[in-house]
């Protein structure tokens, strides 16, 4: 089922949350232990994320460096189809612009199309380690946006080979990513808004929000995005805080603020347990009155931990 067919007839809002592929050399024993550690509370879909390509370099014994090329979670199609077959729930496995070309695009959604998946978050992806700047793959996307058009286009059976013959429409629902406090490289709000309803326009049927802790935030992307004509729903993303570090982590990685009050409670905090147990209450605060505003779904960051979410989702509906 696709995503917003799931919100749209929803009476109240659904929940939903993001996994991680296992790392290289791991198995898939601990990412289906959340999975089943979440099941009785019904998540409406499943999001998995997809990790592009990384440079390493390492030194060697005689002293030379060797730069190779390391995809550190690899596995995302198999494992959507899997869990999706599995246990029933619709999956979004994410797809990138970064570090692939539109064939490899075209061909990962047509394997999507064979296993019977019909939601896909279209993302742009950051660069590389150590890269300041985005770079396309020279045969790839530059922006979401383009992405989202070649998807499109395969809705229309508007392949990259113009004279292909029979061409199968691949109908998909795509979520794109937004940012209530701006995309870090984005010069302001503004004009960050402006290319969301750009991907919108061209055929987004969803936002997905970055991660936030404040819900005054949310609520005012929201009203921006109405204002400038965006009326797809608008996803809110939750993170619950489970380590001391992320009090500094997080806004490191995500250019995100934490409000006073919870940035105070975290500092106090004298180990990783008593962070989970702060950054647990703080989603629930948050996910109750997200759901008594109405939001169409909540999509929990689980990062593979699954016990923290469902005390939250016990709470929170
Ligand atoms: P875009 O929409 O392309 O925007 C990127 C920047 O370019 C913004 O500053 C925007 O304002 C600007 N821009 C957009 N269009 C144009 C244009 N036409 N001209 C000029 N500038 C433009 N990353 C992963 O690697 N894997 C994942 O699985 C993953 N999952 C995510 C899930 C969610 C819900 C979110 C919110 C993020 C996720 N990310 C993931 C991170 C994401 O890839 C990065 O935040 C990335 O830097 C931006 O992706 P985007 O799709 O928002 O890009």
């Amino acid at each position: 089922m696709k995503v917003i067919d799931i919100i749209d007839k929803a009476k109240s809002t659904v929940f939903s949350f993001e996994l991680l592929p296992p790392l290289k050399g791991n198995d898939t024993g601990r990412m289906y232990q959340t999975i089943e550690s979440l099941t009785d509370f019904d998540p409406k879909y499943i999001n998995i994320t997809t990790h592009r390509d990384e440079l390493e370099f390492k030194e060697m014994e005689d002293g030379t460096i060797v730069k190779r090329t390391v995809r550190k979670r690899p596995g995302t199609v198999a494992i959507a189809a899997d869990i999706q077959h599995k246990y029933g729930i619709p999956v979004v496995p994410h797809i990138l612009c970064g570090g692939f070309t539109k064939s490899e695009t075209e061909h990962v959604l047509i394997d999507l199309n064979f296993l019977g998946i019909e939601n896909v978050l279209a993302l742009r992806g950051d660069g590389v380690k150590n890269q300041h700047v985005f770079k396309p793959d020279p045969n790839g996307h530059a922006n979401a946006n383009e992405l989202v058009g070649q998807i499109k286009d395969l809705q229309k059976g508007k392949y990259l080979e113009p004279d292909l013959k029979n061409n199968t429409p691949l109908d998909f629902c795509i979520g794109v990513a937004g940012y209530p406090e701006k995309h870090f490289e984005s010069p302001n709000l503004d004009m960050d808004l402006q290319y969301l309803k750009q991907k919108v326009d061209t055929g987004a049927d969803y936002i997905v929000t970055q991660m936030f802790f404040d819900n005054q935030i949310y609520y005012d992307f929201v009203k921006k995005c109405r204002d400038i004509g965006i009326t797809v729903p608008i996803i809110p993303g939750i993170k619950p805080i489970n380590l001391k570090n992320q009090l500094t982590v997080l806004p490191k990685i995500f250019s995100i603020d934490l409000p006073g009050e919870l940035a105070n409670e975290l500092a106090k905090c004298k180990n990783n347990e008593e962070a989970k147990r702060v950054g647990t209450e703080w989603a629930i605060f948050q996910s109750k009155d997200l759901v008594a505003n109405n939001a169409p779904s909540l999509h929990i960051y689980t990062y593979g931990i699954g016990d923290n979410v469902s005390e939250i989702i016990k709470a929170a509906f």
